[in-house]
């Protein structure tokens, strides 16, 4: 078996001199060796890393001393800072986190290695920021709750997939009955053990074919899954039903399929998963438990939206109310801005969250007219509050839909003129989503908005497909840290994922956002870790405005 990669494997061998040895020698031995990475000094005991590009310089007299002067100096002159000396058995994600939390001016230094037998080594710090950069590409494409894959491999294994001949790709999309109520009941941790057995079991019945979306939503691609997909979806429906015990109750599943296949000339992800889920809300609607995509059903679907609807109307009659969740810094404890969260107080329903309305509203127009109502109720606010003497930034989410639009850097500029709010305290914050089929359509107008003075925040960091490559790419204020990703941080061999996300973050100039923090502790580790901001119920629910104001107060 091939044993874990260990900083040794990195290390070459270093000449090491002492402090005292004049600058001239330095030269001598650095001109001997043209491959070395530099050299180590030990003075006082303490190990000091001289690396070529720095040696190079005071070589060359570029440091301000005159080569002549220098060259009469001893080693110890030219001595910057205790190198970072590590073990040669160190892992590579220790050393990796190790290197990504010196000090900025020291980032790209060799790193020191001591082996056992005394002998000292040099190795470049490139490698390991790649591994670990590596390690969260191949993470970020796991679901950590149940282990299957997620939207990102999915995306990845059907690209493959219908890349390919034309063979016949299938693509069943499962969504639990009545899930929100068992979590509501039960609790949020026993309904993430409950999405755990049925991935267990769904994994066994289709082996790796299965991925999770997200809550709780599973997909099955097949590959050439032959004629009579209506049984197979039911088929799944058996296999799922339970009971599955969980905390001692015992719960039967009940599901929803909805199933799409590739057609000629359609062999697309996207088409796929629309068709799917356009077949899947059937089922739930018409209680047929399966159904398979077919044209009329998209003609249903228009006509028969009722909610969306009635969405229209609350628009007008104002049922929609904000709430405001606080974020607050990681050292401070202050209160350091707002995140308005819209809530629909419906006539019948009660107080509705987005997740009962927002995917719905974002496929039709009403979305536009929705985002400008949330913006313009956030920017009074915010107004009022700032007249108040309350300076406190506030945070609107801006749907893909609403971003898609070259009007809305208008939209938020008449906004701010019209009740006289300054830019900076109006902060924006857009997911993956939004950017991810163009991003520089989507850069361009960031960055219109950015230049009004608004903050933006990229919101739910880890979920969808963005890689830290095109972060570097886009205007950004902030990162936020979904609060998935943010769990990972509890575990040990997880932890340098996160932290090298966060240090990426702080080498980009971003604010650090943790969300879903619930506990004490983990806003300890995030502290630690570099975050800079953090929000979850820990620090405040969302609550009406003027409950807000009074906390405030
Ligand atoms: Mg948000």
């Amino acid at each position: 078996m091939p044993h874990a990669p260990v900083l040794g494997d990195l290390a070459t061998p270093v000449t090491v001199i002492d402090a005292d040895i004049g600058v001239g020698e330095i030269e001598a031995l650095i001109r001997a060796d043209p491959e070395a990475l530099g050299l180590v000094a030990v003075d006082n005991g303490a190990t000091y890393v001289l690396d070529r590009p720095y040696l190079d310089n005071v070589l060359a007299g570029r440091l301000g001393y005159g080569r002549a002067l220098m060259f009469r100096r001893p080693a110890r002159s030219i001595l910057r800072g205790p190198a970072l000396v590590l073990p040669a058995a160190t892992a590579w994600d220790d050393a990796a986190r190790a290197v990504l939390n010196r000090p900025s001016g020291s980032k790209s230094l060799p790193v020191v290695v001591s082996f056992d037998d005394g002998r000292l080594g040099i190795a470049s710090v490139g490698p390991l920021v790649e591994h670990l950069s590596r390690r969260y590409e191949s993470l970020a494409q796991d679901d950590l709750l149940t282990g299957l894959g997620n939207r990102r491999r999915l995306a990845e294994v059907a690209g493959d997939l219908l890349a390919g001949d034309d063979r016949p790709i299938a693509l069943m999309l499962v969504d639990l009955d009545r899930f929100k109520e068992i979590n509501d009941e039960l609790g949020h941790a026993r309904g993430d053990e409950l999405l755990r057995q049925v991935a267990a079991v769904l994994a066994e019945a289709f082996p790796a074919a299965v991925y999770r979306l997200g809550g709780d939503e599973f997909v099955v691609l097949l590959d050439e899954p032959g004629d009579d997909l209506e049984t197979l979806g039911r088929r799944l429906l058996r296999d799922i039903q339970g009971p599955f015990t969980v905390a001692g109750v015992p719960i039967t599943v009940e599901a929803s399929v909805g199933i799409a296949s590739t057609r000629p000339g359609r062999r697309d992800l996207g088409d796929l998963l629309a068709g799917a889920d356009t077949a899947m809300y059937a089922a739930k609607r018409h209680r047929t438990a399966v159904e398979l995509w077919r044209p009329e059903l998209a003609a249903e679907t228009a006509t028969d939206l009722r909610l969306l609807a009635e969405l229209r109307t609350a628009i007008d009659r104002g049922e929609l109310v904000l709430y405001y969740q606080p974020l607050v810094g990681a050292r401070t404890g202050k209160v350091e801005s707002l995140e308005a969260l819209v809530r629909w107080d419906h006539p019948r329903h009660g107080m509705l969250t987005p997740a009962a309305f927002l995917a719905e509203a974002e496929r039709s127009e009403v979305i536009t007219a929705m985002t400008d109502r949330i913006l313009a109720d956030a920017v009074r606010q915010a107004a009022r509050w700032h007249r108040d003497g309350w300076r406190v930034p506030v945070a609107v989410n801006l749907p893909a839909p609403v971003l898609a639009q070259d009007r809305i850097v208008g939209v938020i500029a008449g906004l701010l003129a019209e009740y006289d709010l300054p830019a900076s305290a109006l902060k924006v914050e857009i997911t993956e989503s939004a950017v991810m089929t163009r991003p520089e359509r989507s850069a361009d107008r960031l960055r219109a908005i950015r230049e009004l003075g608004v903050r933006v925040a990229m919101d739910d960091f880890g979920t969808g497909y963005t890689s830290l490559a095109l972060l570097t790419q886009l205007p950004l204020d902030e990162l936020k840290l979904d609060r998935s990703f943010v769990h990972r941080i509890h575990d040990p061999r997880e932890r340098a994922i996160v932290e090298a996300v966060a240090a990426m973050a702080r080498g980009l100039g971003l604010t650090l956002v943790a969300e879903g923090v619930e506990d004490q502790q983990t806003a300890d580790i995030l502290r630690e870790a570099g975050f800079d901001v953090l929000q979850g119920y820990h620090f405040g629910r969302p609550a009406p405005s003027v409950e807000t104001t009074q906390q405030a107060a």
